[in-house]
């Protein structure tokens, strides 16, 4: 069991605005959302990041892509949106279980993390 903060929000210990659910992945909205859409994919198990991710992994990080665009269009991005992993200290990421961010909504979307 990890006491990451990613972990206790799959384990329901912190609340969270979930916007999908299945039995490898949860989705809910960034509690800082930078854009109209921002969502954070999350594998339900713990992966710290990309660099700590193993071959047995690779099944539910292909699951967080594959579930994307349909989140991105619940949540009315309708017109494309970004997917971004940030990776380490000098990828930016941090919290320390892989996540992916969904940011998109109807305005342009420019650069942004
Ligand atoms: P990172 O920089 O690690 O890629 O992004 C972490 C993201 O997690 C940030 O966008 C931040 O706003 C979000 N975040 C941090 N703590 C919480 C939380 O307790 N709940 C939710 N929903 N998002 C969080
Ligand atoms: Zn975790």
């Amino acid at each position: 069991m990890h006491d990451c903060l990613f972990c206790r929000i799959v384990r329901g210990e912190i609340p969270a605005a979930k916007v999908y659910e299945d039995d490898e992945v949860l989705a809910f909205r960034d509690i800082q959302p930078q854009r109209p859409v921002h969502v954070l994919v999350i594998p339900k198990r713990h992966i710290t990041s990309l660099a700590h991710a193993a071959p047995e992994d690779t099944p539910v990080l292909g699951r967080m892509l594959a579930v994307a665009n349909g989140i991105a269009v619940d949540q009315g991005s309708t017109d494309g949106f970004r997917s971004i992993i940030n990776t380490g200290r000098v990828g930016g990421q941090e919290v320390m279980h892989v996540h992916m961010h969904i940011v998109g909504g109807p305005d342009p979307v420019g650069p942004m993390l």
